[in-house]
């Protein structure tokens, strides 16, 4: 997401028992609780997927190096796509300068007119895939 990313967190799906989903409240806007909510339901972020390198670039080299790991990928089995396309408007996906260690990119989308890490609320295919995770 961005440097404040670091104030708010959940964890991945069902934890067991309670779930805990920190919000600052400088974070408090309706796109960044949506996203906040998603991973608490199950969701990883979209620049997780098996596919996102047919759809970004990962500049490793502008990437702060404690957040590294959060832009590694996962394979189908932890990251499903439901049959969806790769979802450059999620509010899962993260921005092009997240954790960025010099103002430069950290992804770059493949399609030069995609706009990545709006957090404005769900998209049509977050809607869709929330609907197919919990069979709508
Ligand atoms: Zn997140």
């Amino acid at each position: 997401m961005n440097f404040l990313t670091k104030f708010y967190s959940s964890n991945i799906g069902r934890a067991g028992g309670q779930q805990t989903i920190n919000l600052a409240p400088r974070c408090l806007t309706p796109g960044t609780i949506v996203h906040e909510f998603l991973h608490a339901l199950g969701f990883y972020h979209q620049q997780a997927t098996t596919e996102r390198d047919d759809f970004v670039t990962i500049v490793w080299d502008n990437i702060l190096e404690r957040y590294k790991h959060n832009f590694e990928k996962h394979n189908e089995t932890v990251v499903g796509s439901y049959g969806e396309m790769y979802d450059y408007g999620s509010v899962m996906h993260y921005s092009k300068r997240a954790f960025t260690k010099n103002r430069e990119d950290t992804i770059v989308p493949r399609d030069p007119n995609a706009e990545i890490g709006q957090r404005k609320g769900l998209s049509v295919i977050d809607i869709k895939k929330l609907n197919k995770m919990y069979k709508k």
